[in-house]
């Protein structure tokens, strides 16, 4: 097994001098990944893990 098959797929579009930021498309604030969350992609989808698409402020 490879060891990057459990990586997370990280969608992101800057950097704020910390940790990656990406815009969320539902308020179009640019946040840090870690106000965005990550969710499982269950079995259909390999159990990728992934960053949830809109903010915690937006869910
Ligand atoms: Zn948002």
């Amino acid at each position: 097994m490879k060891e990057n098959d459990k990586k997370p797929i990280i969608q992101s579009s800057g950097y704020n001098g910390k940790e990656p930021t990406r815009v969320c498309p539902k308020c179009g604030m640019e946040k840090p990944l870690s106000d965005f969350g990550f969710r499982n992609m269950g079995l259909k989808q390999n159990n990728q893990v992934r960053n949830q698409s809109w903010c915690k402020d937006c869910r």
